[in-house]
C-alpha cells in the first residue's frame, strides 16, 4: 500500500463521523501523490502526512448568552489550530447552525494550503459556532459575540492565532468580538482581521475575496486566449463573496445573471443590480424575494437552480457541496468554459472530476478564494506597522497575489505532468512549502 493510501485509511478510520473533513483530506492527499511518491521514505519516516492531517490542537467550549426575552441560550464554540509551520494560525469564524467539529476541521485543513499559496507567512486555523445569527437582534448578536470571545481570547493573539470572518461573521460580529478581546486583555492588537476601518481594518478587505476570485479567473482565461468582456456568468450566494464577485465581474465587462441564498435564487437577464442586492442583503438583511420585487425583469425561484442557467463562467460563492454531479453535467452540456470556486469546497469531488474530464477549466477554492485571507494578512501587516494603506495599494497587491497564485499552481501542475489540472497544482504548490517548513522544524 502506498504511503498516501495508508494515511488515508488511518484518517478515515479515525474521523469516520466527519465526512466533510474526509472529503477535503481525500482530495488533497490524492492530488499530492506524485510529490509524496518522490519523497516517500523521508515523508514516511517524518510522518509528514499523519502530522499534517492531525490538528495541532482544537478547542470546544460552551457559549452561554441571554436572548431578548431574558432566556439563557447555549451554543457550542470551536477553534481548530491546524498547522502553524509557516506562520501564526489564520482562518475565519463560521456562525451557522450546520457547524460541528467536522466542518471546522475541513475548513482548517483547507486553510493550511490556501494560506501557503498566498506566499504570505500564515498558518491554518478555523473556528465558529452552531449559533444562527439570522433573525437575532443586534443586542443578541453582541451578547453571543462577547460570550464567544470570552473563551476564545484565552487561545488567540496577534502572533498566535488571528481569526477573521466567514459565513455569518461579518463586520458587525468582528467589531463586537474585537471589543470584548480588548476589554479582557487590555491590549490593542491586530488579533482579528476584517475589522472596521476606524479601528484597524484594511481598505479593500470587504471586497477582497470576490475581487480576488475575478482576478484569478481573468488571468486564467487570458492565458487560455480569452477575455472576460462579454462573458455570461452564473454566481451562487448573495453574501460577502458573491456580492463583490458580481461587482468585479461587471467592472471587467462580464454580465452576471444569477445569485442565490439558502431559500431560493434569482435569474436577472439584464445583469444583477449590485447596489440593489447590497441594499437587500447587507442593509435590510432580507430574502431575495425583496430583490425580485424591486426589479421587474428578474425572476425569483424557490430552492436550488442557479446552475441550470446557460453561462460561460460559473462562480459558486455560497457554501460547501452546492455544485453536484447533476449540476456539473448541466453546466458542461450548456457549454461552460470555466468554474472557479469562491466558496470553500462548493463542488463535490464527483462534480469536480466530471468538469475536469470534460475540458472545463476549474480553479479550486483554496486558490480562487485566497484573496480574502491574503488581504487579511495585509491587514495584519498594516496593524503591526500602525499604518493604513490606500484602497488602490491594497487592491494592487491583491491583484498581484492572485495573478501569482495562478502561475504558481499552473507551474506546479506542469512540473508533475498534470498541465491544466489546477486542483493538483494548488494542492501540490500549497503542500510543498508547508512540508519543507515542517521538515526543517523537526518532529513536533
Ligand atoms: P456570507 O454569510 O456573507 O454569505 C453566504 C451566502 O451563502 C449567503 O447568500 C447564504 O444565504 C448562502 N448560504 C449559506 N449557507 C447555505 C446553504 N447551506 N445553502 C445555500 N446557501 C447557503 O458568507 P461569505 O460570502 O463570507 O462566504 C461564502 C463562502 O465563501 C463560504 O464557503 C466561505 O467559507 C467562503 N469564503 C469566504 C471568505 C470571506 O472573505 N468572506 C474567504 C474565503 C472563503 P443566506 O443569505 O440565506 O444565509
Amino acid at each position: 500500500m502506498s504511503y498516501v493510501d495508508e494515511v488515508l485509511a488511518k484518517v478515515q478510520a479515525k474521523n469516520a463521523s466527519e465526512p466533510e473533513f474526509l472529503q477535503a483530506v481525500e482530495e488533497v492527499l490524492e492530488s499530492i501523490k506524485p510529490v509524496v511518491e518522490a519523497n516517500e521514505d523521508l515523508y514516511r519516516k517524518e510522518a509528514i502526512l499523519e502530522r499534517i492531517t492531525e490538528p495541532d490542537r482544537q478547542f470546544k467550549f460552551r457559549v452561554a448568552w441571554v436572548d431578548d426575552s431574558g432566556q439563557a441560550q447555549v451554543n457550542t464554540g470551536y477553534r481548530v489550530q491546524f498547522n502553524n509551520a509557516i506562520g501564526p494560525y489564520k482562518g475565519g469564524l463560521r456562525l451557522h447552525p450546520s457547524v460541528y467539529i467536522g466542518i471546522i476541521k475541513f475548513l482548517g485543513f483547507e486553510q493550511i494550503f490556501k494560506n501557503s499559496l498566498t506566499g504570505l507567512p500564515i498558518g491554518g486555523g478555523k473556528g465558529g459556532s452552531d449559533f444562527d445569527p439570522k433573525g437575532k437582534s443586534d443586542r443578541e448578536i453582541m451578547a453571543f459575540c462577547q460570550s464567544f470571545m470570552t473563551e476564545l481570547a484565552k487561545h488567540i493573539g496577534a502572533d498566535i492565532d488571528v481569526p477573521a470572518g466567514d459565513i455569518g461573521t461579518g463586520a458587525r460580529e468582528i467589531g463586537y468580538m474585537f471589543g470584548q478581546y480588548k476589554r479582557i486583555k487590555t491590549t490593542y492588537e491586530g488579533v482579528l482581521t476584517g475589522k472596521g476601518l476606524s479601528f484597524g481594518g484594511s481598505l479593500a478587505r470587504t471586497e477582497a475575496t470576490g475581487y480576488g476570485l475575478l482576478y484569478i479567473t481573468e488571468e486564467m482565461i487570458k492565458c487560455h486566449g480569452q477575455d472576460m468582456a462579454g462573458k455570461i456568468c452564473a454566481v451562487s450566494g448573495s453574501g460577502n463573496v458573491a456580492i463583490y464577485a458580481i461587482q468585479k465581474a461587471h467592472q471587467l465587462g462580464a454580465k452576471v445573471v444569477t445569485c442565490s441564498d439558502s431559500t431560493g435564487w434569482i435569474y436577472d437577464p439584464e445583469g444583477i443590480d449590485v447596489e440593489l442586492l447590497k441594499e437587500v442583503k447587507e442593509v435590510k438583511r432580507a430574502r431575495l424575494t425583496d430583490y425580485a420585487a424591486a426589479r421587474p425583469g428578474a425572476e425569483y425561484h424557490e430552492g436550488r437552480g442557479v446552475w441550470s442557467v446557460k453561462c460561460d463562467i460559473a462562480l459558486p460563492c455560497a457554501t460547501q457541496n452546492e455544485l453536484q454531479i447533476e449540476d456539473a453535467k448541466t453546466l458542461a452540456a450548456n457549454g461552460v468554459t470555466a468554474v472557479c470556486e469562491g466558496a470553500n469546497m462548493p463542488t463535490t469531488l464527483e462534480a469536480t472530476r466530471y468538469l475536469q474530464d470534460n475540458g472545463v477549466l476549474f480553479i479550486p477554492g483554496k486558490a480562487a478564494n485566497a484573496g480574502g485571507v491574503a488581504t487579511s494578512a495585509l491587514e495584519m501587516s498594516q496593524n503591526s506597522e500602525h499604518l493604513s494603506w490606500t484602497f488602490e495599494e491594497v487592491d494592487a497587491q491583491l491583484k498581484r497575489i492572485m495573478v501569482d497564485i495562478y502561475h504558481h499552481i499552473d507551474d506546479a501542475a506542469k512540473r508533475y505532468d498534470k498541465e491544466g489540472d489546477y486542483v493538483a497544482g494548488a494542492n501540490i504548490a500549497g503542500f510543498e512549502k508547508v512540508a519543507d517548513a515542517m521538515l526543517a522544524q523537526g518532529v513536533c
